[in-house]
């Protein structure tokens, strides 16, 4: 039953959920989850195995196998419709297991995207999967977070909620405590917060009304946290390829069915070969083959800590022109520690000599103050300091266990102050800052970024007691920041100020003045050991690495020179010019620009779009609820794995270990699935049309018809289907982030790719039409030629599987075994040959005989020449990898 919690006021709620501002007891909570089961529904139902079969009869082209199945039949031709039939049991067979595996890799990362809820209970506030919530708990929320479960608010401060999920309105809504009509509608139900909707500015206190299948959202909507699994324009792509070529197939069908009457073949001979033909030539399995690459290299990535989230994003990553990346975490470990702090004059650059108690005490309360306007939290205070887990931004983590080394804890500064309103830290503003009681009086405590809160100040905090702030004293400090930022520091100015009498209530937070400098956090945050590996891999792989921070410039220069990312002073853009830019300007700048530092998370928007301007393809790490329409815009939108849930929500990648080397490894991956889905694509194209050309040629000058029906399809079976398989798994990487990114608008076969096949097709075409006219004359049986030509094309086939293994190296010089699913498939292909040439119910069924060594022997001589040509030409066209 939905009880109307939105027309109830808060203490009701809380009184009837039998909570209270502290929390549900622990013990409480896990009853209550016995009672009500996990607060999670199912998603949208998935497709059963019979489903996904059924899917795979859809396929038009099979509709077509019908067709000749039929056909074949009521011509009494037995043995080809059952040959028809395996075909088509074996293809749908190859299609069902791929795009079944492709489903099960798609549920697995599913079930990655969980949300987490910060809750407090028994007093103590912690985090946890939002599955574990109960009707009771009280959650806190605040911006860039997905609400957890349908709760009432108890208190809130600028709440803007985006509710889209649920109405599909996107524009956020503002939220209250206040009740609503009864009859209120869904969107006018200020008080009450749903699953699945984002927070988008603010913060607010709650408590859990609803979980579990009774949220608004189970109700209405299959699923909040679905992933886009749309055909992606690639696989449309190729979808209309595959039909493209089952045209062209059709026609030659036509055309073959034309030349054989006309040289007086049996119609219905002439007729099934066709079908046969038809059936075996077009490209079914490529559309099947390039999904299950695309989630093979979904779950590749994943191995490496990506989560790719939109299926539609692999094919971009390998045309990733410039990396955007942040600081924080991606180029650095994000494992923030307390340096050392600056109290009083010491930021002017004065030096305190030996024991000082007053330097001591001046650090001490800026530290205190600094804790205080943070909004980080130990879980687990009562346990041991190295178990402790710290929740909350790192820069505010690092301060708070730094009071804790001193003894200052934040638990009980808490409770001696007690918060009156609070403001979040977020990157536009670049501070954050709680206002609390102090005895009678309050005081208002203001942690952020040096220039921003200085420019906050008039006074600083200084032996005996505050002095105002004057120019030259403001000239000091920033040479101070400068010094430490240039080091390669971050650094943190608190500020406070005092308010003896009420009222205490600022109106805005945000337009805090005349505060007193108290002194500055300096944080260290180590550089990941491998960024600088990584960028370099950037610049080997045609990829430019720009780093957008809202840090310090001259941190922000330090860093870049470390990890190896240009640094000449003209490099740099600072947020405060590019907002003096015109567009036309930043579109020139962008070109040089490598360091942006100091920016805000909207003039991330306008560095993708100039960046995009210049045809760049632009990849943009972000983490932060600001970051949203940038990571939008962006070609590749990558969030941090510890980044907050909307910059997930939009994101196309997820970096779950947030490492900037990760970026790298997607787009490897991203280029892998491009050129395993070529190498499919080359295969079964080049393979099915030169049997056509062979056909084709037969008939023109008269010859019989080169390979039965039965013939036809038992060699597509064996050559197609499985190697596919194999050419879709293979993990050759040789070289591949040292290519140039792929244009954008370069298509799947490309001009030399078009040459290559063509050249297959000739190659193959000449060769087998030839051997099949040598062998007719050479050993005067049609039966024993048909069985040579058909050991021919198999073999042939098979070798090319290996030769499309890559474009740049020739066969002679890779590793031919490295791809075991290939090997596997090549060797049951060559096992399956040998049977259909030496068991005698199959030569029966097949019409075939049994070859001697001879004919071996001229079949392989005839085979190693065709590969030789087709390598050499690999070599012409593809110039041994300078134009692939
Ligand atoms: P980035 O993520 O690019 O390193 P941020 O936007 O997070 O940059 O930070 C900009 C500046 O704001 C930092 O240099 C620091 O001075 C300050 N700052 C960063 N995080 C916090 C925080 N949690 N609380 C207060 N100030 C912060
Ligand atoms: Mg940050």
């Amino acid at each position: 039953m939905q009880d109307l919690w939105y027309a109830q006021d808060a203490e009701s709620v809380l009184s009837q959920m039998r909570s209270s501002i502290p929390g549900l007891r622990e013990d409480e909570a896990h009853v209550r989850r016995i009672h009500f089961g996990q607060n999670k529904f199912p998603r949208q139902k998935t497709r059963s195995d019979i489903d996904l079969f059924v899917d795979q009869l859809k396929n038009p082209l099979l509709a077509l196998l019908a067709v000749a199945w039929g056909i074949s039949l009521s011509l009494h031709h037995v043995t080809d419709a059952f040959f028809i039939g395996i075909f088509i049991l074996v293809n749908t067979g190859v299609g069902f297991y791929q795009e079944r595996k492709a489903m099960r890799a798609l549920e697995a990362l599913h079930a990655l995207i969980t949300v987490s809820a910060r809750v407090r209970r028994d007093g103590n506030e912690k985090i946890v999967e939002a599955e574990a919530l109960v009707p009771g708990d009280i959650i806190i929320l605040s911006a860039g977070d997905k609400v957890p479960a349908d709760a009432r608010i108890i208190s809130c401060r600028d709440l803007r909620v985006d509710e889209s999920a649920l109405t599909g309105e996107w524009l956020a809504v503002f939220k209250s405590t206040e009740t609503a009509p009864k009859d209120a509608p869904l969107a006018e139900r200020v008080s009450l917060l749903y699953t699945g909707t984002i927070v988008e500015e603010g913060t607010a206190e709650a408590v859990v009304v609803e979980t579990g299948r009774t949220t608004e959202l189970a109700q209405i909507a299959e699923s909040a946290y679905s992933m886009s699994v749309r055909e992606t324009p690639l696989q449309e792509r190729i979808a209309h390829l595959a039909r493209f070529a089952a045209v062209i197939v059709v026609v030659l069908i036509i055309i073959i069915v034309i030349l054989g009457i006309l040289r007086g073949q049996s119609l219905g001979e002439t007729f099934v070969v066709a079908l046969a033909l038809a059936v075996s030539a077009i490209p079914a399995n490529l559309l099947p083959a390039v999904t299950l690459i695309l989630s093979i290299g979904m779950m590749r990535s994943l191995k490496r800590r990506v989560l790719v989230r939109r299926l539609a994003s692999s094919e971009t990553l390998g045309s990733v022109t410039v990396i955007c990346t942040d600081k924080t975490g991606t180029l650095t470990e994000g494992k923030m520690e307390v340096s050392h702090i600056l109290a009083g004059r010491e930021v002017l650059g004065e030096v305190f000599h030996g024991e000082d108690k007053t330097a001591e005490m001046l650090r001490a309360h800026a530290l205190e103050r600094g804790v205080l306007g943070t909004d980080a939290f130990i879980e687990n205070p009562e346990d041991d300091i190295y178990e402790w887990n710290i929740r909350g931004r790192p820069t505010e983590g690092a301060i708070v266990l730094e009071a804790h080394r001193q003894g200052l804890e934040k638990r009980s500064l808490e409770s001696n102050f007690p918060v009156i309103d609070r403001l979040v830290f977020s990157s536009a503003e670049k501070f954050s800052a709680s206002l609390r009681k102090n005895g009678n009086g309050a005081f208002l405590s203001v942690v952020g970024a040096p220039e921003v809160v200085l420019a906050r100040c008039t006074s600083i905090h200084a032996k005996p007691r505050k002095v105002a702030l004057s120019v030259g004293m403001r000239n000091k400090i920033a040479a101070c920041v400068e010094q430490l930022a240039g080091s390669g520091l971050r650094l943190v100015a608190v500020a406070s100020s005092e308010y003896k009498k009420k009222p205490y209530d600022i109106a805005s937070l945000g337009e805090m003045n005349g505060l007193a400098l108290l002194g500055f956090v300096a944080l260290k945050d180590p550089l990941r050991a491998d960024a600088r590996e990584s960028v370099l891999t950037a610049e080997r792989a045609g990829v430019r690495t720009l780093l957008i921070t809202g840090d310090h410039p001259a941190t922000a220069l330090s860093i870049a020179r470390e990890v190896g990312i240009p640094d000449k002073p003209e490099m740099l853009l600072l947020g405060t010019d590019l907002d003096a830019l015109s567009d036309e300007d930043l579109d020139e700048r962008v070109r040089t620009v490598t360091i942006f530092a100091r920016v805000s998370p909207e003039h991330k928007l306008r560095i993708v779009r100039a960046l995009q301007k210049r045809q760049e393809v632009v990849a943009m790490v972000g983490d932060g609820v600001n970051d949203a329409p940038a990571l939008h815009a962006a070609d590749i939108g990558i969030a941090v794995g510890s980044g907050t849930d909307v910059a997930k929500e939009v994101a196309d990648i997820v970096l779950l270990d947030d490492s900037f080397r990760s970026v790298l490894s997607a787009i490897e991956e991203g280029r892998l699935m491009f050129r395993n889905i070529r190498k499919v694509f080359a295969y079964l194209i080049g393979d099915d049309f030169s049997e056509l050309s062979l056909f084709v040629g037969a008939l023109l000058v008269g010859l019989p018809l080169p390979l039965l029906p039965a013939q036809i399809l038992w060699i597509n079976i064996v050559e197609d289907a499985l190697p596919v398989v194999g050419l879709a798994v293979d993990e050759d990487r040789a070289g591949i982030m040292q290519e140039a990114p792929r244009r954008r608008s370069e298509p799947l076969a490309s001009e030399p790719l078009r040459k290559w096949l063509l050249a297959i097709f000739c190659i193959t075409g000449v060769a087998t039409f030839g051997a099949f006219f040598v062998f007719l004359h050479a050993v005067g049986s049609l039966e024993e030629a048909r069985s040579m030509l058909f050991a021919l094309l198999s073999i042939d086939s098979l070798i090319l599987s290996l030769s499309v293994r890559s474009f740049v190296k020739p066969l002679w010089r890779s590793d031919i075994f490295s791809n075991s699913t290939l090997s596997g498939a090549i060797l049951v292909g060559v096992v399956l040959t040998a049977l259909a040439l030496y068991v005698p119910p199959l030569q029966q069924m097949l019409g075939t005989v049994s070859l001697p060594i001879p004919d071996l022997i001229l079949v392989g001589f005839i085979s190693a020449v065709e590969i030789m040509l087709i390598e050499g030409y690999k070599r012409v066209f593809f110039g041994g990898g300078k134009n692939v």
